[in-house]
């Protein structure tokens, strides 16, 4: 069953190898486990992104390293769409913050990572 030979899954954004796939709807669960104790407005705005997201679907060779599910996000992309959304409705800094923390895929310090380090510099 197994092929060698299987193209490895491109993230459909960044368009780079998923190295480490975690599936769109294990990432989903996990935000909105984040999302419990946060405001409406983040509710409804995360929520409606995750929706949009999940529902892009296609094709995937990926293996999600939690369920094995295809993913055709990388975890960078999938978390950054939703940071991005969330900064564009002047969501509080702190809010930002903290799902940076928990959510930081950026491994090679070359987007939000910077983020990181402006916003802990602006809240002290
Ligand atoms: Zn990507
Ligand atoms: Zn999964």
């Amino acid at each position: 069953m197994t092929n060698f030979n299987f193209p490895r899954q491109l993230c459909i954004e960044c368009k780079s190898i998923i190295s480490n796939p975690i599936c769109e709807s294990c990432l989903a669960k996990d935000i909105t486990y984040w999302m419990r104790d946060k405001n409406k407005k983040i509710v409804s705005l995360v929520g409606h992104e995750l929706n949009k997201i999940t529902g892009k679907g296609g094709h995937s060779n990926s293996s999600c390293i939690s369920c094995h599910k295809g993913a055709f996000l990388c975890p960078y992309c999938f978390t950054n769409l939703l940071y991005s959304k969330m900064k564009a409705h002047h969501i509080s800094k702190a809010v930002l913050l903290d799902f940076l923390f928990i959510f930081n895929f950026d491994f090679k310090h070359e987007g939000y990572f910077k983020d990181i380090e402006k916003l802990e510099e602006e809240l002290g």
